[in-house]
């Protein structure tokens, strides 16, 4: 028989999913268990980057860093459930999307590598003015998942985006947005020399970003340091990535 507690649980569980209902991360269809992230049909239907295939290269010549690693969790297109999770983990205010997410990627990671080989996990800085609009920056989220799974402590203290607005109209419809992007490590960061620091961002596409980010930390570590990538979605039409749909890890990433 349930107790008196469990019923009102239960109670101001319906309340609140009345309220705000629990929807998938990636189709919007209302869940029925609590906490949960993603529907059964998205959860095995999402189109997982097989473990055995290494993009590492391909990352090296997009992002002209020597990278070590370079680990993406989802292959993503326009318009596919893919880019719609990571667009909800970016944009919707629902903090657990970009935690879960995280988790798959740490279940991803411990897969691939060795976790222990990375020293800390660097979520990409937004600016300020993001944040504050915000209210969190979906990397850190990542990250935070991405800890949970593998140890790998998260550092938000080395790398900072000191972008700015852009006031002008034509610079700012030129950026696409109204801050400009601008990364710098801090001097905390020289504790990195000789180390490897994983650095969590939410999308590759041009590379751009990971760029301007390693090249922050190789600047203040004189190049030594090492730096991977791991993030959730890449932009697999620029790509030829052989898909395998009967990949087994599916199932692996979402085991506990
Ligand atoms: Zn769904």
């Amino acid at each position: 028989m349930a107790g008196l507690s469990d019923v009102f649980r239960a109670l101001r569980y319906s309340l609140v999913s009345t309220l705000y209902p629990h929807t998938c991360g990636a189709c919007g269809t209302v869940l029925e268990t609590e906490n949960e992230t993603l529907c059964e049909d998205c959860r095995y239907s999402l189109e997982y980057i097989p473990l055995d295939v290494d993009l590492t290269e391909i990352a090296r010549e997009m992002t002209q860093v020597q990278l070590v690693r370079f680990m993406p969790l989802l292959s993503y297109r326009k318009a596919n459930i893919e880019s719609r999770f990571v667009l909800n983990i970016k944009n919707s205010g629902v903090r657990r999307y970009g935690i879960e997410a995280g988790r798959m990627m740490g279940r991803m990671i411990n897969a691939r590598v060795d976790a222990s080989e990375f020293d800390c996990l660097v979520p990409v800085p937004i600016t300020d003015k993001r944040y504050a609009t915000r209210g969190y920056n979906q990397s850190e989220l990542l990250a935070i998942g991405i800890e949970q799974e593998t140890g790998i402590p998260v550092r938000t203290d080395l790398l900072i985006n000191a972008g700015t607005v852009v006031n002008d109209s034509i610079d700012a419809k030129r950026h696409k947005s109204a801050t400009a992007n601008n990364y710098q490590a801090t001097e905390r960061a020289d504790e990195m020399r000789g180390k490897h620091i994983l650095v969590i961002d939410d999308v590759i596409t041009t590379g751009k970003t990971i760029r301007e980010c390693s090249s922050a930390f190789m600047e203040k570590c004189d190049n030594n340091v090492k730096v991977s990538i791991a993030v959730v979605g890449l932009v697999s039409d620029l790509l030829d990535i052989k898909r395998d749909r009967e990949a087994l890890f599916t199932k692996n990433i979402f085991d506990d």
